[in-house]
């Protein structure tokens, strides 16, 4: 096969090329390369290569940071992190990484002109923003100071985002949110009464389906999925849904390279085939009273024939909707196979509940995404894979503390001006 012509011929060029690497038949063995342990110490520490804020360990050689590693008592991350992760020491000593702020000294600007940036110390680049903030409020004009927020963290978005603009009195404070993860977290929301993200019990899922999101290189558990992909593949079906050949679509048995902006399409298609093939979790969801399964496609169900034990909705949601969706409609619409979508949504259905449906950013970071973001969540509720072994899971919230309320520090300008109209772009020039 490919693999034995692989491992021979690659035993072999290690054997001439390199003496310290022996060859037993197939398998390869590496020899610790000659050389004392290094000596230096290991610092817990957090990454902050993105929101998974993964515990870390960073490797300190008298005063420098060597390496890095995931927290060896770490449960989030089993003690790995992801390449990011392991940059960080040539990221922090890049000759080129900006170290203090900079100051625009060209006042024109356009495309290929130089801004002409000159170093300015801490204090100075502090002064300037205080002293055009004084002017502002002196003016009577504090809610023209707009506070446009990066990614989340303490201090940004309680003490900058929440507590800054409100002892000014701006109403204009801006968060990412509002134009990206909103979505991701309003389906689970409306749908399971879970407003947030969601973790996922990989250990124990004997299906996993990566929908709009690529967790090998984002999103969550980053270095959790890379670390169990080898446990995942043996274990069970990876299915990815995504119009990029991703990671996550790459590993995967199924890919379903959708067509952008039809995943509701796709996730009645597979609602469909759940409810009409008897697939959906019984113990979960409920069943009809006499035992017979009456979903026929395109035929309505008299709710009275169907007892609901933790779903609420369901015969509403497939006489209006998921009656019609047949994998052969859905296929013309995500311009997949019909035949496809029959096989995964069997897949799913055969290892419910152990069974995660991933639903990431590609299925809702769009206008109304909050209603794919439902109908593609809620196929966890099908499944019964919520709060279940192998599915999804409410995340594990972090005890931290609460800065202390600065209400009675809000004068009375910041009062007057703090609740007025918010520039929200619906309808403002
Ligand atoms: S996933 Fe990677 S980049 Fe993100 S915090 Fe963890 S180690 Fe850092």
């Amino acid at each position: 096969t490919r693999r034995v012509f692989i491992q021979l011929t690659g035993s072999a060029a290690l054997m001439v090329s390199a003496p310290t690497v022996l060859a037993q038949g197939l398998s390869v063995k590496r020899l610790p390369l000659p050389c004392s342990p290094a000596e230096g110490k290991w610092i817990g520490s957090a990454c902050q290569g993105c929101t998974q804020y993964c515990a870390i360990e960073v490797f300190n050689q008298n005063g420098r940071a060597t390496r890095v590693r995931g927290n060896q008592n770490s449960k989030g991350n089993h003690g790995f992190c992801c390449p990011r992760g392991h940059l960080i020491p040539q990221e922090n000593y890049d000759p080129d990484r900006i170290k203090q702020p900079l100051k625009r000294t060209n006042p024109q600007k356009g495309r290929g002109i130089d801004p002409k940036w000159i170093p300015i110390s801490w204090d100075e680049a502090l002064d300037i923003v205080a002293d055009k903030m004084v002017e502002l409020r002196n003016a009577g004009e504090p809610e023209r100071l707009l506070y446009l927020k990066g990614r989340y963290g303490n201090t940004s978005h309680a003490l900058l985002y929440g507590t800054l603009t409100k002892l000014f009195g701006s109403p204009n404070n801006f968060s990412t949110s509002a134009l990206c993860a909103e979505t991701e977290k309003m389906g689970p929301g409306y749908t399971q009464g879970l407003f947030s993200y969601r973790d996922y019990d990989l250990g124990n899922s004997k299906c996993v389906v990566f929908w709009g999101t690529d967790p090998f290189a984002s999103n969550r558990q980053v270095p959790n999925v890379i670390s169990r992909l080898g446990q995942l593949q043996k274990k069970g079906t990876l299915i990815t849904v995504d119009p990029r050949l991703s990671t996550a679509a790459a590993k995967s048995k199924e890919w379903l390279p959708i067509l952008p902006g039809t995943d509701g399409a796709l996730a009645n298609a597979i609602a469909h085939v759940l409810l009409t093939e008897g697939l959906w979790n019984k113990d979960f969801v409920g069943d009809f009273a006499d035992g017979k399964n009456l979903f026929v496609p395109g035929k309505t169900v008299d709710p009275q024939t169907f007892k609901e034990n933790n779903t609420l909705g369901l015969i509403t949601y497939w006489n209006e909707e998921a009656k019609d969706w047949t994998p052969e409609r859905a296929a013309k619409e995500c311009r997949l196979d019909a035949e496809q979508i029959r096989r995964v949504a069997k897949a799913m259905g055969q290892a419910a509940p152990n069974v995660i449906v991933w639903m990431g950013p590609g299925v809702c970071m769009n206008p109304r995404g909050t209603y794919t973001a439902m109908v593609v969540h809620a196929l966890n509720g099908i499944l019964g894979s919520v709060d279940n072994v192998g599915g999804t899971h409410d995340p594990v919230k972090s005890l931290s503390g609460k800065y202390p309320s600065m209400d009675k520090y809000i004068d009375e300008l910041a009062k007057a001006h703090g609740k007025g109209k918010k520039i929200d772009g619906r309808g403002d020039l």
